[in-house]
């Protein structure tokens, strides 16, 4: 532990350290630091360390609960961008439609239909992703590849909702490269989604602190990173 350090130190330290790695990842694959947003997935940490960090220069968070995250958007009036990226459930929705720019993790059809219902009582357009299971593991979220036609098909009868592209979990693994076949698959699953007024098939939401370079290299655009940003989650 680095006991001496004031927090926002660390915080930006932190920060121009996961910056660094993020633009190395990036040239690597002959993209920039510009075509990856880091998502601070600060959920189990105080608001302490979300004022730290984001008086360091982040400003786009991401929680995977509603609960915690409607308390925390709620608590932190501050010029920041909330993402939710955990499993919603159709009662929850209504607590976080037109709270957070980006969800990620639309895994059904009748979530789409709930979504839509809130987003046009609000009368609002709201950004969602399709979550999707690559690898076929029973304790994952999202939808099986499958089911995506049909998810878009729902999506076109959903106007308050705006679906810019997919988001993917890889499973646990100390090796980084093996997330890369998941991640590549998802490109490829992107990659074949005709652009249309129902699905824009421009972000891919994957790679965590574990993962997050070998995911940029196979395009990443979206990455959300918890450990390695904001240190360990108090709790876990
Ligand atoms: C917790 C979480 C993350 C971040 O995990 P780290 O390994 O701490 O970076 C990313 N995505 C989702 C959906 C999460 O729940």
């Amino acid at each position: 532990m680095s006991g001496q350090k004031d927090y926002p130190q660390l915080a930006r330290e932190r920060l121009q350290t996961v910056c660094d790695r993020i633009g190395a990842a990036a040239s690597r694959a002959g993209r920039t630091a510009d075509d990856v947003t880091l998502v601070a997935v600060t959920k189990k940490q105080p608001l302490a360390s979300i004022e730290s960090i984001f008086e360091a220069g982040q400003t786009a968070f991401g929680e995977n609960r509603v609960q915690e995250a409607v308390a925390k958007i709620d608590a932190f009036p501050r010029e920041a961008e909330w993402h939710f990226i955990g499993h919603l459930q159709r009662n929850k929705a209504k607590a976080i439609v037109g709270r957070v720019a980006l969800i990620h993790s639309v895994d059904s059809v009748r979530l789409i239909r709930e979504l839509e219902k809130q987003a046009a009582r609000l009368d609002i357009v709201q950004r969602v992703l399709i979550e999707l299971n690559v690898t076929g593991e029973e304790a994952k979220t999202g939808a099986e590849p499958e089911e995506l036609d049909t998810l878009i098909k729902g999506l076109a009868d959903a106007p308050h909702l705006k679906a810019q592209g997919l988001m993917t979990m890889a499973p646990y693994n100390t090796d980084p490269e093996a997330a890369r076949p998941p991640f590549a698959r998802l490109r490829e699953i992107l990659s074949n989604i005709p652009a249309s007024q129902a699905f824009d098939p421009r972000h891919l939401s994957m790679g965590m602190s574990g993962d997050f370079e070998v995911a940029i290299e196979e395009g990443a655009t979206l990455v959300r990173i918890g450990t390695v940003l904001m240190g360990e989650r108090p709790g876990d």
